[in-house]
Order: structure tokens, then C-alpha cells, then sequence
């Protein structure tokens, strides 16, 4: 169906999302990098507002429109909207959460080879002239327990991978995902109880009151010693002081996302510096086939909204 509104889109995203919206009747102003104060001030023209991350979509730019319904993140993480402020004004949230898991499970994966293998510390030394072949011995992941730390649509691909590997699968959640589990011989079990059992922590939780910070001084008390951990889901689900000083507790430890990005400040440089720590630049969804995926799903989840009204 074809239908007329106005977006206003102020971060970058693929040509294509904007040619496909376009292309079904949506009216689209393309101004990635736009001010947070100009957006306040043109907002009230626009049906629609597209971003990603990089501003927080608060009670102030909501307010600064009559017009607005859709508040669009392209992208899955929610936690720079106040949903429930916009929800309570009547605007909905789109968004596109299916399109990344496969790469997030991917890097997941991934970065569990490196540290196990410590790949890292291998190339670097090739690439500085040495061959340190003897010196740098790895682990395989078979039979090693992979603790799944919010069991949703990343977490349950990270499992169906790592249990093709040979891993068993322990999983914590808020909601009942026993069954999901079964799926991979593995089962939901407290938070506790998974930190204390798991060789390996993977975090795939959204960011939420009760999951910031829940990697802290006391949670890593229970972590077993020679551990690996990986989060891909927010920087702010760790307490980086409480990890950067527990950093002998761990055999690795992987993170796609910091508490600030890009890292400035002298603690994130601590981190990333650190001999057995790997980071990336929150690049879990950045391939060609996510971006892809997620550009389809974002124009089919807007569509879907405006021209059911
Ligand atoms: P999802 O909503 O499908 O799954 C999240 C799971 O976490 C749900 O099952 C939920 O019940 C569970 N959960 C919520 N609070 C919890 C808590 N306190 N304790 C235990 N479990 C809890 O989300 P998803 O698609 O799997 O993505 C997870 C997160 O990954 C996103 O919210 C986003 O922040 C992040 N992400 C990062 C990248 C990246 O580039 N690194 C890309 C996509 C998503």
C-alpha cells in the first residue's frame, strides 16, 4: 500500500533504505549528523524520526513535536529511547531486531576462538618478526561450558553454534527459555550458579536498570578462576573498574562494546592495552549480509506501521 509521510532521518544509513522508502511513498529528509537542537526544532514537520545510537531520543525531543508517531531505530538496542515516555504519548517504537544475530553469534564465536587460542598474541608476534611456534599453546572449546547470560535471539544462534562445536550450553534469563535450551542439551539455571560453572560467559542481555552493572565487583567474585568473558551487548552491562581489577581472574576477555565509545578515558586505555583483552569497535552487525538483512526488515516493519493507520 502506498502512503504518504515524512521522515526525518539523522544518522547515516545504506542508500538503499532511503531509495525503498522513498520508493513507497515516504517523504524523506536525509540529514545524517543533524544537531540534537536543530532536530527540536524542525521535529513537529515529520511523522517519523530514523536514527541509530548516537543521540538520546529523551522526553525533550519527543515533546518538540505534536506530529511525531514512529520513533524508527534502525538497529535493535533501545536503550537510548525513553520507550516508555514515547509509549505513553502514543508514538510507537520500530526497530529491526532479527537482522543481526547471526553476525553478533558470529563475533561471539569468533572471539572465543582467538582467546582460546590466543591467536592475538600469535599474529602480533609473527607480524613483529618472530615465529613463536612451542611458546603460545591454546585450548580447544569442546566439552568446555558456555554460560549464556540473556538466552534471546543472539543468544539462542551463539548456542546452536557453540553446541555444533561441542559445547554444553547453560543459559540465564529472566523469562522461562528451558525449552529453548533443551534445544542445545543445555538448561536455564540462576545467575549464580552459571557464573560459578561456566568456562566461558557470554553476555546477551539488552541494557535495563536491572542488567547495568550486573558484571561487578561481586558477580565476579563467583566467576571461576581461567575464565573467558564476552559481551557484545552493552558496554554498561559491566562494571569495567570491577573487571579492570579483576583482570587476573580471567584466561580472556572479548568486548565489541565499551562503557564509552569511542574510549577516552585513562581506564578503557588500561583495558584495551591489557595483554589478555581483545575489543573491537561495536562491530557485531556490521556485515554485509546484517546490514542487508536489517535495512529489509527496517522498511518492512515501517511499511507494516503506516499503512496500517
Ligand atoms: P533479545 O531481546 O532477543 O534477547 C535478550 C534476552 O535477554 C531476552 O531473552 C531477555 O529476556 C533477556 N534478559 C533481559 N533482562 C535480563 C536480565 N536481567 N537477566 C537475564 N536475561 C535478561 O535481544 P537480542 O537481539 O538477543 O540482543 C541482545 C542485545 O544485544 C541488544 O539489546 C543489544 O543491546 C545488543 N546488540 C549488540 C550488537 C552489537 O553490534 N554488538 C548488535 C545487536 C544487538
Amino acid at each position: 500500500m502506498f502512503v504518504i509521510v515524512d521522515a526525518l532521518v539523522v544518522d547515516s544509513v545504506p542508500d538503499r533504505l532511503v531509495f525503498l522508502l522513498r520508493n513507497n511513498g515516504v517523504k524523506v529528509n536525509y540529514n545524517p549528523g543533524i544537531s540534537r537542537e536543530e532536530i527540536i526544532k524542525v521535529l513537529n514537520n515529520y511523522d517519523i524520526l530514523v536514527f541509530r545510537s548516537r543521540l538520546k531520543i529523551d522526553k525533550e525531543i519527543i515533546d518538540s513535536s505534536n506530529r511525531l508517531k514512529y520513533l524508527a531505530r534502525f538497529g535493535v538496542g533501545l536503550d537510548n529511547v525513553d520507550i516508555e515516555y514515547a509509549m505513553k504519548k502514543g508514538i510507537k517504537i520500530i526497530n529491526a531486531p532479527n537482522a543481526p544475530s547471526k553476525s553478533v553469534a558470529q563475533l561471539i564465536i569468533s572471539m572465543i576462538f582467538i582467546l582460546e587460542r590466543k591467536l592475538y598474541k600469535i599474529i602480533d608476534s609473527v607480524k613483529n618478526g618472530e615465529w613463536p611456534k612451542g611458546k603460545i599453546i591454546g585450548n580447544e572449546v569442546d566439552g568446555k561450558t558456555l554460560g549464556i547470560i540473556g538466552f534471546g535471539r543472539i543468544g539462542r544462534v551463539t548456542a546452536r553454534y557453540a553446541y555444533q562445536l561441542g559445547m554444553k550450553i547453560l543459559a540465564n534469563d529472566i523469562i522461562d527459555v528451558n525449552q529453548e535450551v533443551q534445544k542445545y542439551e543445555g538448561k536455564q539455571v540462576s545467575l549464580d550458579y552459571l557464573l560459578q560453572n561456566s568456562d566461558i560467559i557470554s553476555l546477551s542481555v539488552p541494557l535495563t536498570p536491572l542488567t547495568y552493572h550486573m558484571i561487578n565487583y561481586k558477580t565476579i567474585s563467583l566467576i571461576k578462576n581461567d575464565s573467558i568473558i564476552i559481551n557484545t551487548s552493552r558496554g554498561e552491562v559491566i562494571d569495567t573498574k570491577a573487571l579492570l581489577d579483576s583482570l587476573d581472574k580471567f584466561k580472556g576477555i572479548g568486548l565489541d562494546v565499551l562503557e564509552q565509545e569511542p574510549p577516552k578515558d585513562e581506564i578503557f586505555r588500561k583495558l584495551i592495552k591489557n595483554d589478555k583483552v581483545i575489543v573491537t569497535s561495536h562491530i557485531g552487525s556490521e556485515t554485509f549480509e546484517a546490514m542487508d538483512r536489517l535495512t529489509e526488515e527496517f522498511v518492512t516493519n515501517i511499511l507494516k506501521e503506516v499503512s496500517s493507520k
